[in-house]
This record gives C-alpha cells, sequence and structure tokens, in this order.
C-alpha cells in the first residue's frame, strides 16, 4: 500500500509577508481551510526519486525531534538527519524559520507525523522545495477522533479542533512501530540499494519497541487501578491512555495553540477534586505556571516532568524515544506511588 505523502507547497513569503495579527487569524481558521491557502495536495511515494548510488548519505529532514530519532534508527549510517523542530520545541506552536526552507530545499527525503500535528508545515514556504514529498509516518495507524482524546479534560464543548483526529499517536509503543515501517518503505523507495540494511535496522529497533511495550504495561499494572488518573497540560496523552490504561485529564486539547478559558480550568479543577486524581505534570515544552495554579488550588504535587511532543536535550532523560517513554512511565508511577 502506497504511504500517503503531501508536497510542500505553501509559499515562504505568503509567510514571511503577513503581519501577526493576520497570522494569528489565518491559525485560528480551520485546518482544513488552512490547507486550500496552501494548495496542498496528496501523492504518492513513488514521487520520490530513487538514487541510483548513494556516495553521499541520504538527506532526510525529519519535521521534529520524535521523527529524527526514528529516521536515525533506520536510516543508520546511510541516512543525514536534519530535525526543523528541535528537541524542547513545540511543533504546536512553532515559528518557521528561513533556514528550514533552505533544509527543506536540500531534502531527499521529508518525514512528517501527519494527522495534521505539523501545522507549521502549511505556512512553510516551498522556497525552492516545491516538489518535495513528506511521508506521513503515522499512515496506517487507527486515529483518536480529538474529541474522544479530551473525553475527561475540561475543554471538550468548547475544543476548536474537536472532531480532528488526535495526532500525537507516537504516544504508544505499537503506533511507534508502525512509524518505523513507513519509515523503512520511505527509505527503501528513496535508496533501494540500502533496503536490506533499512530493512534489517527497522526489525532490531521494532524488537526494542516491542520490549518496550511490555515494560510500560508492567509498570503501568504496578499501579493500583483507582490511582491512574492524573493530570497533563494538553491532550497529547489519548494513545498512551487507550494503550496502556492510565487516565489522562488536561485543561488544553490536543494542540497548544489556544488558551485554556477560565471556565475551562474551573470545569477541570472540579473534576480532579470529583475523581480523585492522583498527580499532576508539567510538560517539557509547556509554561509550567498553568499547572502550578491547578495545583495549588487542588493540593495536588507537580509530579515531576513529561516529555509529550519533543525529546529531552542529549544530556536529558527524554533523549531518545524509548528513553522517552520509559522516563514518563516511571515519572507517572513514582508520582502516584510516592516512590
Ligand atoms: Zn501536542
Amino acid at each position: 500500500m502506497p504511504i500517503p505523502t503531501r508536497h510542500l507547497t505553501g509559499r515562504w513569503s505568503r509567510f514571511c509577508g503577513s503581519t501577526p495579527s493576520a497570522r494569528k487569524a489565518r491559525m485560528r481558521q480551520p485546518r482544513r481551510a488552512a490547507k486550500a491557502v496552501f494548495g496542498l495536495a496528496i501523492a504518492a511515494v513513488s514521487a520520490v526519486a530513487a538514487r541510483p548510488a548513494l556516495a553521499e548519505p541520504l538527506q532526510v529532514v525529519a519535521s521534529f525531534s520524535i521523527i529524527a530519532d526514528f529516521a536515525r534508527n533506520v536510516g543508520g549510517d546511510r541516512v543525514s538527519v536534519t530535525t526543523l523542530v528541535q528537541p524542547g520545541g513545540d511543533v504546536h506552536a512553532y515559528q518557521p524559520r528561513p533556514a528550514d526552507a533552505a533544509s527543506l530545499a536540500r531534502a531527499d527525503l521529508v518525514l512528517v507525523n501527519g494527522l495534521g500535528f505539523e501545522g507549521f508545515l502549511e505556512r512553510l514556504a516551498d522556497a525552492g522545495a516545491t516538489g518535495k514529498s513528506a511521508v506521513e509516518l503515522s499512515a496506517g495507524v487507527k486515529p483518536i477522533p480529538a474529541s474522544e482524546a479530551g473525553h475527561d479534560g475540561a475543554h471538550d464543548a468548547s475544543d476548536v479542533h474537536a472532531g480532528e483526529p488526535d495526532p500525537h499517536a507516537f504516544q504508544s509503543a505499537a503506533n511507534a512501530s508502525l512509524y518505523v515501517e513507513n519509515a523503512a518503505k520511505a527509505f527503501c523507495a528513496a535508496d533501494p540499494q540500502g533496503c536490506d540494511a533499512y530493512r534489517a535496522n527497522a526489525a532490531a529497533y521494532g524488537d526494542r519497541l516491542d520490549a518496550l511495550d511490555a515494560e510500560i504495561r508492567e509498570t503501568v499494572a504496578s499501579i493500583p487501578t483507582d490511582r491512574r488518573a492524573i493530570i497533563t497540560s494538553h491532550d497529547a496523552f489519548g494513545y498512551f491512555e487507550r494503550a496502556y490504561g492510565l487516565r489522562f485529564m488536561a485543561p488544553q486539547g490536543i494542540s497548544t495553540d489556544s488558551e485554556p478559558s477560565a471556565r475551562d480550568i474551573a470545569v477541570l479543577i472540579d473534576q480532579i477534586r470529583h475523581e480523585s486524581a492522583s498527580a499532576i505534570f508539567v510538560e517539557n515544552m509547556t509554561d509550567r505556571r498553568l499547572m502550578e495554579q491547578i495545583a495549588s488550588e487542588t493540593g495536588l504535587q507537580i509530579g515531576g516532568e513529561l516529555y509529550s511532543d519533543t525529546l529531552s536535550g542529549a544530556d536529558g532523560p527524554a533523549a531518545t524515544y524509548i528513553d522517552m517513554m520509559r522516563s514518563n512511565v516511571r515519572t507517572i508511577r513514582a508520582a502516584i506511588l510516592g516512590q
């Protein structure tokens, strides 16, 4: 089955030339409308030109740090990976830089999450990147609707993203295996001579993801079922919740692009009290003050920092995807059980 891909056809000049207020207004538009404005189209992965021989590493651009980690694990030394949104950055709120257009122009292959996650790509110009196909690594996952992802949150009724898919599909290790298979297919299409190596790398990394999946299940199983409700900043953990059986509530929906209202926060605080939430967590990429306010109003302790949409720096606890998932579940367990 072909991997859905997307041509990057937005105009850099259009993005750069707009005023902040015009940009803000456009960001408030429904995503479908933004697609029409920037003329995104679906193309087949065969549009990626296969290289006859690979004297230089395949130039791969990854939209953010988790995708880059998958690309490096599958590509090995046959690829050189450039990351657009660096570790610690918020993909939802990312403002593209001119250097990003230059990276896209040089790329042999562009790998993205898809499911509407990388809104900034719709605002990013092609400036030489016209015709580049972006391979969506989430192809084949079963999407969770945003309204379900936020079913325990306070923002369901007013969430502007309700009805759209929750894009954080990488928050289950089983889905990550699909991402990795899709990356291997894309690399094989772009560099057929390296296909055996890509498939071997993907299989070995897939084994590590299977072990990670089992480890997360085992850790969650050690938490009493009536203590598994927790609070995070935004609804990034819907797939984690569904896969592993923890319950997440959040003041913000599936994106960080709008502030929660006072009513959203009041409803959440009420819900935390009624449902005996066990712990509250800050996310590494978002402002922690809101979570500190909710903690002080509910008497909950901040249980630590979770990594939702981005890895940590190389010296942090979530320098790789596997470390990120392990760090998150261990942080949650330690906060709930006080260990
Ligand atoms: Zn997110």
